[in-house]
Order: structure tokens, then sequence, then C-alpha cells
């Protein structure tokens, strides 16, 4: 049995590296902030989606599939899904259970392992209005004109996420102050709802929830009160996470999660993709133009703690990369039997994708690994070393699985793969190289230019070789 790597990962807590302890190794536990349901996902919300995949996937393996409990709530209920009701006249909760839908099909075709838990708002109001009472009761909140108000002056551990000062938590909190609040810092954990606004009944009246009331309030119900790992995108750091540490820290007692972990920005010209700016492309959208394993490659290309720069150029190389993996497998396992490559697949080592994984998440260099694994296939081919190549081959399956791709075989991709918004398809490109090669055998060498022509007409560059034709995009 190959030894499991130790697992290091940057914490937002401690602002550092540092070796992962579970609290109970048998029990390890990670939350990760979810949707808000009223619109398609986009492209950025796909990218804490995917990372937080891979590091589940990667708990998994090393503790165990049964140890861990991975809990990404849906937030049913907030201003944005009120003001698209009113909007639009659709019942709120036709909105939600359609656009959450939506998301669990999205999410599903980029690879993502479905979470063990995936709690929503509307189904835990009675814990928030517990965790409310506790603050209440433990002077840390108190009560305003029907709302109910965390009081950050109350707690002197606030801040130590962040670390934002006092003066930027004040010049961060709204311009016009709420006059109910007693400090600008101050933030809502029970809001009154009108009568045409949904809402629940608690000792304040009727009214729903705040936003961060409710990570505190579905961890500690799914996870307990002290866990593992916390995940969500860099800009939930301040306010909603440094939010839910105050409520659950106060409320509770101990620390609430120990890693704490943020993926950077998904940008577009240097701007962050995101809905109010309007520069945001769906997955949805994306889907429907190109293979979910091109995005979901293209999302692990970069270090989740980088921006990440989206074009359609850098999605086109993904699926070029997908192209070359699956013509590695499929040349390195032609001739052999399907099922045993298989169990040599199966049976491959994986120790050093499972290192550059538990390194803070390297993906950028477990994808380089699937292509020198890929390269070597071709070399030890063209060197006529088969079973070499097989072996090379099986294991960039085996990684690639890991990782989440390489999930169809290379015939099903080369046939089904969804054609790019332009160019040929690979499958395209695939049939002619055989026509070409037709051509080239009965030494019709004219029409074999005429196709690598019209080829590169079309931006593909054929490269003969040792093991056979390759073919790239200009
Ligand atoms: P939201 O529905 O806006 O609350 O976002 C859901 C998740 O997507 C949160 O973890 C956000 O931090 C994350 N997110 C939103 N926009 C981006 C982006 N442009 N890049 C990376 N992550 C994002
Ligand atoms: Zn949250």
């Amino acid at each position: 049995m190959p030894s499991l790597p130790t697992l290091q990962f940057h914490n937002t807590l401690t602002r550092s590296k540092g070796p992962f302890v579970p609290i109970d190794p048998a029990r390890v536990r990670m939350y990760v902030c979810g949707p808000t349901v009223y619109d398609w996902a986009h492209i950025g919300n796909a990218r804490p989606v995917v990372v937080f995949d891979v590091l589940f996937r990667l708990l998994r393996r090393v503790h165990g599939a049964d140890a861990v409990t991975y809990v990404r709530n849906i937030t049913d209920i907030d201003d944005k899904i009120i003001q698209r009701h009113l909007d639009t006249g659709e019942p709120i909760e036709d909105i939600t259970r359609r656009t959450a839908e939506a998301y669990f099909e999205d999410m599903r075709a980029l690879g993502a392992l479905e979470p063990s838990v995936q709690p929503r708002t509307t189904q835990h109001i009675g814990e928030m209005i517990e965790v409310i009472e506790r603050l209440l009761a433990a002077g840390n909140a108190y009560v305003a004109e029907g709302h109910v108000l965390f009081h950050v002056p109350s707690d002197a551990d606030y801040g130590k996420l962040s670390g934002r000062s006092r003066d930027e938590q004040v010049a961060g909190a709204r311009v016009d102050v709420a006059p109910y609040k007693k400090d600008p810092a101050d933030f809502v954990l029970w809001k009154p709802s009108t009568p045409v606004q949904p809402g629940w009944n608690s000792p304040w009246g009727r009214g729903r929830p705040g936003w961060h009331i409710e990570c505190s309030a579905m961890s500690a119900a799914h996870l307990g009160r002290h866990f593992d790992i916390h995940g969500g995108g860099h800009d939930l750091i301040f306010p909603h996470h440094e939010n839910e540490i105050a409520q659950s820290e106060c409320a509770h007692g101990g620390t609430m999660a120990h890693t704490w972990m943020h993926n950077g920005f998904l940008v577009v010209n240097g701007e962050k993709m995101s809905k109010s700016l309007g520069n945001f492309l769906t997955v949805r959208d994306l889907l429907a133009r190109w293979p979910g394993e091109a995005i979901r490659l293209l999302l692990l290309k970069t270090h989740y703690r980088a921006p990440l720069d989206f074009t359609e150029a850098g999605l086109r190389q993904a699926r070029e990369n997908l192209d070359r993996w699956q013509r590695a497998v499929q040349r390195g396992a032609a001739g052999a039997d399907r099922a045993a490559f298989e169990a040599e697949a199966a049976a491959a080592p994986l120790g050093d994708l499972l290192s550059l994984l538990g390194d803070d998440l390297n993906t950028p260099g477990a994808v380089a690994r699937l292509s020198l694994l890929a390269t070597s296939v071709f070399d030890e081919l063209a060197r006529g070393e088969a079973g070499r190549g097989r072996a090379f081959a099986a294991e960039l399956l085996a990684s690639g699985r890991f990782l989440g791709l390489l999930a169809s075989t290379p015939e099903e991709w080369f046939a089904g793969g969804a054609p790019s918004a332009d160019g040929p398809s690979a499958e395209e490109i695939e049939a002619l190289i055989a026509a070409r090669l037709a051509a080239r055998k009965a030494r019709d060498f004219a029409e074999a230019d005429r196709i690598r022509d019209a080829l590169k007409a079309r931006g593909v560059l054929l490269e003969d070789g040792a093991g056979g034709t390759t073919w790239r995009r200009t």
C-alpha cells in the first residue's frame, strides 16, 4: 500500500500554509457556501464548486470515502429572490426549485460529485432562531425595531479572519447606516417581513433571517459546532465569513472551523465576473458549446488562489489538451483487452498526483503531470515499447479520472465531443487525418496535401511524427 501524502493547505485564518490535521480523522468535515438560487449559475460561481470538488475527492482518497462529510448549502431565501418574484410574478418556491435543479444539473455536467448534504435555508429557520437566542442571551446581540442585530464591539475577536481594522470595518459598512444600529459595523441576524414578503414567526415578530446566520446554523446542524474546513470565494472573507465566525464562536464557544480556504476570482479583462457587472457567461450557455470537461479543465489549470482569466481561447486549449490525452489513452491501450486495461488503470500508482494535490491543491502541477504522462505514452510507442506505453496510458487515465476528467472512452470522446464555436471538431479532424493517410497509402500525394492545406486554412496544423499524425490548433 503506497503511503498517502501529508496534506497542506493555505489557511486564510493564519495567513500561512500548514499541515492539515483533522479534528477527528474518522470524521473529516467541510462546509462550502453555496449559491443563492434565483438565476443560472455563471462560470465564476462554478469555480468554487470545481475547486472544492477536487478537495473533496482528495480528502476522500486520503481519509476514506465514508469518513468525509461535505456540506454545501442552498440559499433559498434572500432579497434578490424576492425581487425576482416581484419582477416576474413567478412564485418564490418555483423560482428556487427551478434554479436549484438547474444548478445541480450544471455542476454535474462539470464533473462535480454531489456533496454529502445540500441543506436549504428554509429548512433550518428553527436552528437559526436558536443561534440568535443564544447570542441575545450572551449579550452579543440586541433587538431594535423588529430587527435583531449582532453587536460587533461585543466580540473582541471580530476581524481575525479578514484582518480588517476597526476603521476598515466601519468604512466597509453601508454609507447610510440604519438609525437603529448601535454601531455602524453591526449586522443583521433577523429582519422583519412585510405581509407580502415571505416570513416566519419568531420571538421578534414575523420575519426572516439575515444571510450570515444561515451558514452558522446549517454548518452546526450538519457538521457540529466545530469542524475542519470552511470554503468559498475570496469575496466571502468579509463580511460573510467574518460574520459567520463572530456568530458561531460567540454562540457556541471554541473555534468554528480550523482551516479557511478561499478561491480567487474568475475575471474577464481583469474584472471580476459577476451578475452586477453584467460581464458574465452562464455555465448553461457554455455547456451548449463546449464539453463540460473542457470547462472543468480550464478551471483547474490555474491555482485556486490566483485570479483566473477566462477566455474562449483558454477553453479551446483545454479541449485540445483533453483531445491529446484521449488520443494517448487510445493509442496506449490499442491492442490491449479493454477489461485488462481498465484493471491496469484501477491499479495505477497515483502517488505523484496526490502529492501535488496535497500541496495546497496544486492543480496546475497535476495538469502538467497529465501532459507529461501523455508525452511518455507517445514516446514509448514511438520506441516500440508497447507495454510501457500502455502503463503510462493507464496512469494517465487513472489520474484524469481522479481529477474528474477523461470520463468517456476515447471513442465516445471523439465521436461526441461538442464542436467549439469555431473551427472543425476533433471528430472531423480525426476523420480528415484518416482520409489523408489513406490518400498517402494510395500514393495520391496531391489529395493528401490538399487535406493538410484545407485544415491549415481552418486553423489546424498537422504534424507527422514517429507515433503517427498529431494535430494542434493555431
Ligand atoms: P453567489 O451566488 O454570488 O453568492 O456566489 C456563489 C459562490 O461563487 C461564492 O462562493 C462566491 O464567492 C463565488 N463566486 C462568485 N463570483 C465569482 C467569481 N467571479 N470568481 C470566483 N468565484 C466567484
Ligand atoms: Zn456562507
